[in-house]
């Protein structure tokens, strides 16, 4: 089976519905015919300052989602970035293999490094270990969002700078992602991406949020001064967000969804996705409220998960080293 590898940064209590269109559809979608290794990026997270018991909660809470939107760990390697020691390792061998202008040049570093006072090397360093989550495991793809793209293509550069200085060692892997809902923006600046670090709340839609706060936000997301519901993202941004998101909940084409919508208002459209996202989003709260109820267990498939992960990984590791001319121990 090919390989599917990504994670998901423990950076709030809930995951996005960004995050739940962009990546953890497609997570699941994957573990159907790949091998899929899912993580919680715990290290990431740390490359902006987090609070030691929050990381640590948010943490379980990221790999309760995980469960509770459908991947299934029986079938799928669900584990926590820090258990593998072997990600900042080869994320070392990593960035002495990236350029320090190549790392400056990547717009997520230029993007919150701009909202920061104090910017963390790891800030500019986490394309490298981003790499290494996924070389480590030699991934045949990487199921991403938009706003990866230019990570996943150093993460290839660097694959393929690494296996020609030093021989075959990484497969190249290849993005996933897809093209109609790899960008969802936030539904008060709908030119914005949502994101975890919003700066209007009403924007975010969080998988965990009850359902009438869901409910309440779909109704007042911003649209435009028109009434025409139609799919055009350059002139309506707004409407065009709850065209797609509409259509990545329910699987129906934006066309079908503009047809049905044909004469109404906005506020149809509102609460007619309101609807399907509280029908999608109120079992994943529940099921990711119940997983929380016993940690123990969440515990116990996190580390059967690193287990797994780390045998992979160890071995990448101990190639690499041979390759880059490391003593044997
Ligand atoms: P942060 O603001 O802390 O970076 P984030 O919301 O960007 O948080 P990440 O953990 O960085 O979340 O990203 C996890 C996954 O979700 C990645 O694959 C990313 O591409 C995807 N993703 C994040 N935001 C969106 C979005 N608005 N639309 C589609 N996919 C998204
Ligand atoms: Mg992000």
């Amino acid at each position: 089976l090919p390989r599917s590898v990504s994670g998901i940064q423990a950076t709030s209590d809930s995951l996005h519905l960004g995050n739940y269109i962009g990546a953890l559809q497609q997570f699941v979608e994957h573990q159907e015919h790949h091998d899929a290794f899912y993580f919680i990026a715990n290290m990431h997270a740390i490359t902006v300052e987090q609070d030691p018991a929050e990381l640590r909660e948010r943490t379980l809470r990221t790999a309760a989602q995980f469960i509770a939107a459908g991947i299934d760990p029986e079938r799928s390697t669900i584990f926590v970035q820090s258990h593998v020691d072997a990600h900042p390792k080869l994320s070392w061998i990593l960035e002495c293999t990236t350029g320090l202008g190549e790392a400056q040049r990547m717009t997520q570093f230029k993007d919150k490094s701009a909202k920061k006072e104090n910017v963390s090397l790891g800030l500019l360093t986490y394309p490298a270990l981003m790499a290494a989550d996924i070389l480590l495991y030699q991934a045949d793809v990487v199921p991403v969002g938009e706003d990866q793209r230019q990570h996943l293509e150093l993460t290839r550069n660097l694959a393929e700078r690494f296996n020609h200085r030093y021989g075959a060692t990484f497969t190249v892997p290849e993005a996933g992602i897809l093209k109609e809902t790899a960008k969802i923006y936030d539904l008060q600046d709908p030119t914005s991406k949502m994101s975890k670090s919003a700066a209007n709340p009403a924007g975010l839609i969080n998988i965990l949020d009850e359902p009438k706060a869901l409910t309440k936000k779909f109704k007042s997301a911003v649209t435009d001064n028109d009434t025409v519901i139609a799919f055009d993202p350059e002139a309506k941004p707004g409407v065009s967000n709850l065209l797609t998101i509409y259509s990545a909940l329910t699987g129906d084409s934006v066309d079908s969804i503009v047809a049905e919508y044909e004469g109404k208002m906005y506020g149809h459209l509102k609460v007619g996705l309101a609807e399907i996202a509280v029908e999608k989003l109120a079992p994943v709260r529940e099921r990711t409220l119940e997983l929380l109820d016993d940690r123990a267990e969440l515990e116990r498939i996190l580390l059967a998960g690193a287990d797994k992960a780390q045998a992979i990984a160890d071995e990448t590791v101990r190639v690499a080293y041979e390759r880059v001319g490391f003593l044997h121990r």
